[in-house]
């Protein structure tokens, strides 16, 4: 047998990530490749961490994208806060905040879990109450926009409780980053990671991260070595930080960082605001689309995501033989349920580039089609219609 090329089909990507790439991210990918010391090269990465500041709306100097997908941005988070012994207050009402609990253990720290509802908001009074009960711990860590479920949390409130508690925050804004406010230094947040394939629209593969002068005093403060030589952010800040003396710690993933670049430049060039209503907007014409059809999201809708919605599965109807038709037949991807939800919701994901009115469109005719083969009601023409009358109203509607 011979091998030849990949050529992947050309999917439409609403699922809860990778969103769509932009083709300009795209043509950004394919430039000549340099070397990561070059000065073209090191010029360039200024002008990304620069980008990756305005977009976490944060000063903190060391601001940077870790060469390795958003989980590897967990990591270095969680092994560079949490020194073995640490209490660590987590919340967990989601996939990513159970992989946070597992975080905690790994890095030798004592998890103090604060059980949420999945498809709920992180419930502030349970975390005042968690951390007035465990005075020892120095950490709170928490999802921002949970991706498993498609509900947004008060990171602003939380924040704002944990500093009364003495404590650093964590926060995962993997699919809030570029979708939805995040608002760095505003809301206190101290260890913040994101991911470069959900709402900035980019490949996956690079975790954009920021640290607080506060999270570096406590890296700084630990008496024990970081158990990662690779995520080990006294290496890492050598190498990207240091202005004059930039040091070898590993190659950077050199095409993937021109993508990133252009996928911010771009974000800019929206304006970062505009992009927050934007995904808002092409939220609320997928609603009117799905309510039409008789679908019903999960999420309450005061903590409810833009850029991920859960929709429940009508009784009667099989999700997995949904989604493939809708692969096989209009080249569109969403996601299924993780976890508790498996087998009872679809995750649409408005995300980024992908959060468009073609996409919707498409989407909505797409279900409202195949759910009527499947026999349940499926009104395409008045989905259609509503989605049309929320994208007609344009951005600044109420
Ligand atoms: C996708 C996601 C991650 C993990 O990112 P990867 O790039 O897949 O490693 C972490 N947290 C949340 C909330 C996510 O949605």
């Amino acid at each position: 047998m011979t091998i030849h090329s990949f050529n992947p089909p050309p999917r439409t990507l609403m699922g809860p990530g990778p969103a769509d790439v932009h083709p300009r991210v795209l043509a950004a990918l394919a430039r000549p490749t340099i070397g990561h010391l070059d000065p073209a090269f090191v010029a360039m990465m200024d002008e990304l961490k620069t980008l990756l500041r305005a977009t976490f709306r944060t000063q903190n100097a060391l601001t940077m994208p870790v060469s390795a997908p958003g989980s590897a941005g967990m990591e270095m988070c969680f092994l560079n806060l949490v020194e073995p012994g640490d209490e660590v207050v987590v919340c967990v009402n989601g996939v990513f905040g159970g992989r946070m609990r597992e975080n905690v253990e790994r890095a030798g720290g004592k998890p103090i879990v604060v059980q949420g509802t999945w498809g709920r908001a992180v419930d502030p009074d349970q975390v005042e109450s968690a951390l007035g009960q465990h005075p020892r711990a120095r950490i709170l860590a928490f999802v921002h926009a949970e991706t498993s479920t498609g509900a947004s949390s008060d990171a602003k409130a939380l924040a704002a409780i944990a500093r009364r508690h003495d404590c650093l925050t964590i926060v995962d804004t993997v699919t809030s980053l570029g979708g939805s406010p995040v608002e760095v230094d505003a809301w206190g947040l101290d260890a913040v990671y994101s991911g470069s394939q959900k709402c900035l629209s980019c490949t996956p593969g690079l975790a954009p991260v920021t640290f607080s002068e506060r999270a570096l005093e406590k890296v700084r403060a630990r008496t024990t070595k970081v158990r990662s030589w690779f995520l080990d952010l006294n290496l890492v800040m050598g190498y990207w930080s240091g202005e004059q003396k930039r040091t070898y710690h590993h190659t950077a993933p050199v095409n993937a960082l021109y993508a990133l670049h252009e996928s911010l430049v771009m974000l800019a060039e929206e304006g970062l605001e505009q992009t927050w209503k934007r995904h808002r907007h092409h939220h609320l014409a997928l609603r009117a689309g799905l309510e039409a059809l008789g679908l019903e999201l999960i999420v309450p809708e005061a903590e409810r995501l833009a850029q991920l919605n859960s929709v429940s599965v009508p009784t009667g109807i099989d999700e997995a033989v949904l989604r493939a038709r809708l692969l096989q037949r209009y080249n569109l991807e969403i996601g299924a349920g993780l976890g508790d939800l498996a087998g009872k919701i679809w995750r649409i994901g408005l995300m980024g580039y992908s959060s468009r009115p073609a996409n919707i469109l498409l989407c909505l005719g797409a279900f409202a089609t195949e759910l009527e083969a499947m026999g349940h009601h499926g009104d395409a023409g008045a989905a259609l219609a509503a989605a049309r009358a929320v994208l007609d109203q344009g951005f600044d509607a109420p």
